[in-house]
């Protein structure tokens, strides 16, 4: 069976986990520094935080943010459901800026309509689907005129470019920017989450946040009748200065993201390889579609997302999928409009507004795209889709 998507692990990778494994120090150690440097280096972002998944990424992004009960967190309809949640973990109201169907990013159109008719609005989430990065300077405009804060959900787009050639995390047009090391995204760590900025403010409140509130490094104390004996601060003191969350990483985890990040550069090149080929394989098909059309030279590649007229094809998604899984090709569909969900959905209606992300969900696949997909599994998937749509 191939996968639509998977990560791939060599013996250097082990040699990092079994490493910190003989170390001594299996969490809170030096891998978690040298991954967090790591990621904020090759971003070009000032400030890296490792999370334990990119979902606490996502919720202590939001609180960093000041979303709280009587404001609104925006995201777009098509993401995984956590860009969401974030704004509803933090007591916030959460709205959705619909997608540009050229692109199936956020529509900078969409997102002034969405701010015009939530003023309390603190914090936009763009989401980098499936690694194309989205407009992030009329973004910022928009968030600027609004009085918010930009955070980016570049979960599935580490290693992707802005216009400029600047790297997709480095938070020129944002306050914060996320990844998440999910098995199925450009690297591994088991499971995990970063959170890049450029703000001295924001690092240290994160964290804070990130173990349990409780302060760091020479963050001022707060009750100096209990911090200090005769002016010398107790050995023994800290201070929970507020409410945050044990949402750390393990040096395990880390070791391994950081081994996987030295060949993050050669995974996005056999990825942009594999696309082209898949571009090149389909493009005789008349009612299939890549879901992208432009600005792709410049995408992380997570995902390679085709739009399939079903209707003309006279074949629903659901035989498509279920024949494809019998010829031993797995697929999946990204996403379910997450106004679509029932948790939202009982929120108040939200779904009529996203009418370009219910058109594109009712076309989208997946089709597999991995780094080692090899060649003749990708033409059989090729083949298969051209026997089956033609
Ligand atoms: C995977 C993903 C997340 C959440 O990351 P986890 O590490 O699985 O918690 C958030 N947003 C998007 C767009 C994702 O694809």
């Amino acid at each position: 069976m191939i996968p639509y998507g998977k990560h791939y692990i060599d013996d250097d990778d082990i040699q990092a986990v079994v490493d910190v494994l003989k170390s001594g120090v299996l969490t809170q150690g030096h891998a978690v520094e040298a991954f967090e440097r790591g990621i904020a280096d090759y971003v070009g972002a000032r400030y890296a935080v490792a999370v334990s998944s990119g979902t606490a990424a996502l919720h202590l992004a939001a609180l960093a943010a000041s979303v709280g009960p009587g404001t609104t967190l925006v995201t777009s309809p098509i993401t995984f459901v956590a860009s969401a949640n974030a704004g509803a973990y933090a007591g916030g109201k959460v709205a959705f800026a619909d997608i540009d169907p050229k692109t199936a990013n956020m529509s900078p159109m969409a997102l002034a309509e969405t701010l015009a008719s939530n003023p309390n609005t603190r914090a936009i989430v763009p989401v980098h689907f499936a690694g194309l990065p989205c407009d992030m300077s009329t973004i910022k405009h928009l968030a600027d005129k609004a009085g918010a804060v930009v955070i980016e959900d570049a979960a599935h787009a580490l290693g992707a470019r802005y216009p400029d050639g600047r790297r997709v995390g480095c938070c020129a047009d944002s306050l914060m920017t996320i990844f998440s090391f999910h098995p199925v995204k450009a690297i591994a760590a088991g499971e995990g989450g970063m959170i890049t900025t450029n703000d001295d403010g924001v690092y240290r409140h994160l964290l804070r946040l990130r173990s349990h509130g409780i302060n760091k490094f020479d963050d001022p104390l707060l009750l100096k009748n209990q911090a200090f004996t005769d002016g010398v601060q107790n050995p023994w003191y800290y201070e929970m200065q507020e409410l945050g969350f044990h949402y750390r990483i393990t040096d395990i985890q880390c070791a391994l993201g950081y081994s996987q990040l030295r060949k993050l550069d050669s995974f996005l090149a056999r990825r942009r390889a594999l696309v082209k080929r898949y571009d090149e394989g389909l493009a005789g098909l008349r009612h299939v579609h890549p879901a992208q059309v432009s600005g792709r030279e410049r995408s992380g590649h997570h995902l390679y997302v085709v739009r399939i007229d079903f209707e003309s094809v006279g074949m629903s998604r659901n035989t498509l999928m279920l024949t494809l899984r019998q010829r031993g090709i797995g697929t999946q569909v990204h996403y379910i409009p997450v106004p679509m969900q029932p948790y939202y959905r009982a929120q108040g209606d939200t779904v009529a507004a996203c009418p370009n992300a219910c058109a594109y969900y009712e076309q989208a696949l997946t089709l597999p795209l991995f780094y080692d997909l090899s060649d003749s599994e990708q033409t059989h998937v090729i083949n298969v889709l051209k026997e089956l749509l033609a």
